[in-house]
């Protein structure tokens, strides 16, 4: 290489130098003693050259401590010393305080030692630059840092977690380990996906994060319901937000307040309005059934009152005429037949009133049984005996095949009723028809039935003619109260037994009684056997 003219160094040089002056970064070269050199503006700013300085005095000379501020270093361990012995050095912190700076700063430096040739030192240099105000803004932002995470750790009734885009948690203070019941350890870089939400709620979460992160809005706060780490339901009220990083990336803060004990109240009371809605339809319906039980008994009262009337009328006029006739002085033979008739209405309204009594001490609980060992076969007898007239005047034929005593144990007067009842309507609604009656027994049950040829009676009105009041004819083609059946199933039921109908319209009905012969039950001491109320 041809050595350039002197004039080109120089300008060279001082273009150098020139440029080492605008650095910001401070520049120190000293030769193979430590004297110093080169140094540039920077350098002369921040700390001053103490050119006479030897090494051994450059601590002091330039007041160089560690960064504590307070221990002094050591000429072997300044990096210009350093890199004076072949060392290159890499951004050491050091602080330097003296009449220049006499704040004090912190600096910054990387030294290394220039060689010559074959690798002998031929000086040092040293780069420094003050970072005492990046120290203190990182100190500022460590204090922040430290003060925002003491918040939020120490935040007592707010759970507050920290999530990446894909729902990983980044942190979780102690308000959300005491909530969940998982430790920030536990859960640091996973999802909450079997944790605390099924993989559905996972999948929501995370799109929830998605549409934060697009629209920058914060969500909430809304209804969460999670799961504890002992499995356990919890309902949380979240607001999720996102904070930007330095990287540019999302970080969502998500503030939980719990309101597990809000939720349960709520559910009581919804329960309770439940429940009060319910008992409120109950009550509807049982006024409901209050208003039809009322319209019943004014459509019996009317019916019973008819009925009861019916026979008054012919008996009021016949007992008139026998006034009239007996004042008249008539005879005998003219007096019997009125009488009979009289006597007769006057059987159908003792019948009538009987019945209702029944009616009333049936609903009362107090339709009581007298038992006694009585003929079956011959109570039957003994009714249709009774019927005789009334079975002519109907134009019915009644057969009755049987004699063989059929013994059991049974209240008497209550299966004349009921013998009567079925006798009665079969007489009412088969008129001109025959009648047959059936008894057949073994050894613990008895079977009597009664049946006839008269209109019979339509399926769906089957069910319901054993109940008070209920009636499958009209008043206008027969008359009757709707009881004699009601009766007779709960004098039967109250034996024990069953009562049933076949029946087809227009092709006449059968009922059968089913009645069991001995009660076993049957105790002398006990007395007579109550029923409870009927329906
Ligand atoms: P009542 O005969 O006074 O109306 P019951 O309780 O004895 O009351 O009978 C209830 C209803 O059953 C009657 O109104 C009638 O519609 C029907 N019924 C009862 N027995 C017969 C029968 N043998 N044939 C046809 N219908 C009958």
């Amino acid at each position: 290489m041809r050595d350039r003219p002197a004039a080109s160094r120089q300008a060279e040089s001082a273009l150098l130098r020139g440029a080492l002056d605008v650095l910001d970064d401070a520049i120190v070269v000293v030769d193979p003693t430590g004297k110093f050199v080169s140094w540039n503006r920077t350098a002369a700013r921040l700390v001053g050259v103490p050119v006479d300085a030897s090494p051994e005095a450059w601590t002091e000379a330039f007041g160089v401590f560690f960064p504590d501020e307070r221990t002094p270093c050591p000429t072997e361990s300044i990096p210009l010393w350093r890199a004076l012995q072949g060392e290159r050095v890499e951004d050491v912190e050091l602080y330097v305080k003296n009449p220049r700076a006499p704040q004090g700063i912190h600096v910054l430096a990387s030294a290394r030692p220039i060689l010559g040739e074959q690798g002998r030192v031929r000086g040092g240099v040293v780069v420094f630059r003050d970072v005492t105000l990046a120290k203190v803004a990182k100190a500022a932002l460590g204090h922040a840092e430290a003060r925002m995470r003491a918040i939020v750790s120490n935040t007592p009734n707010i759970a507050i977690e920290g999530y990446d885009l894909q729902g990983r948690v980044l942190y979780w203070n102690r308000a959300a380990e005491r909530l969940f019941g998982w430790s920030e350890d536990e859960v640091v870089g996973k999802t909450l996906d079997g944790m605390m939400l099924d993989t559905p709620s996972t999948a929501k979460f995370v799109e929830t994060l998605e549409e934060i992160a697009r629209t920058g809005m914060p969500n909430g706060p809304n209804e969460w319901s999670c799961y504890r780490k002992d499995g356990s339901q919890v309902w949380v009220y979240s607001t999720i937000f996102s904070i930007p990083t330095i990287t540019g990336a999302c970080e969502f803060v998500c503030m939980d307040v719990d309101v597990t004990p809000l939720k349960h109240a709520e559910n009581r009371i919804r329960e309770q309005a439940q429940r009060m809605e319910a008992q409120a339809t109950d009550n509807a319906n049982l006024f409901h059934e209050a208003l039809e039980a009322i319209s019943a008994r004014d459509d019996f009262l009317a019916v019973a009152s008819h009925e009861l009337r019916t026979p008054l009328t012919p008996l009021k006029l016949q007992l008139e005429r026998l006034v009239r006739d007996a004042r008249a002085g008539a005879h005998q033979e003219r007096l019997a037949p009125a009488l009979e008739v009289a006597y007769r209405q006057v059987g159908r309204l003792a019948a009538l009133i009987d019945r209702l009594l029944d009616v009333s001490r049936i609903t009362a609980g107090k339709l009581d049984l007298c038992l006694d060992e009585i003929d079956l076969c011959a109570l039957v007898h003994d009714v249709v005996t009774r019927f005789g007239r009334e079975i002519e005047d109907a134009g019915c034929q009644l057969s009755f095949p049987h004699d063989k005593p059929i013994l059991g144990t049974w209240d008497r007067l209550r299966l004349e009723q009921v013998v009567t009842n079925l006798l009665g309507n079969a007489t009412k609604y088969g008129r001109g028809k025959p009648i047959e009656i059936g008894l057949e027994a073994d050894e613990g049950t008895v079977h009597l039935t009664v049946r006839d040829h008269g209109v019979g009676i339509a399926p769906e009105d089957q069910g319901k003619i054993f109940e008070r009041f209920e009636r499958a004819v009209t008043n206008q083609s027969f008359g009757g109260l709707g009881l004699g059946l009601w009766i007779v199933r709960q004098i039967v039921e109250t034996h024990g037994g069953a009562v049933r109908v076949e029946s087809a319209p227009g092709k006449g009905s059968t009922f059968q009684v089913e009645l069991p012969r001995w009660r076993r039950t049957l105790d002398e001491s006990q007395g007579p056997l109550s029923i409870s109320q009927g329906t």
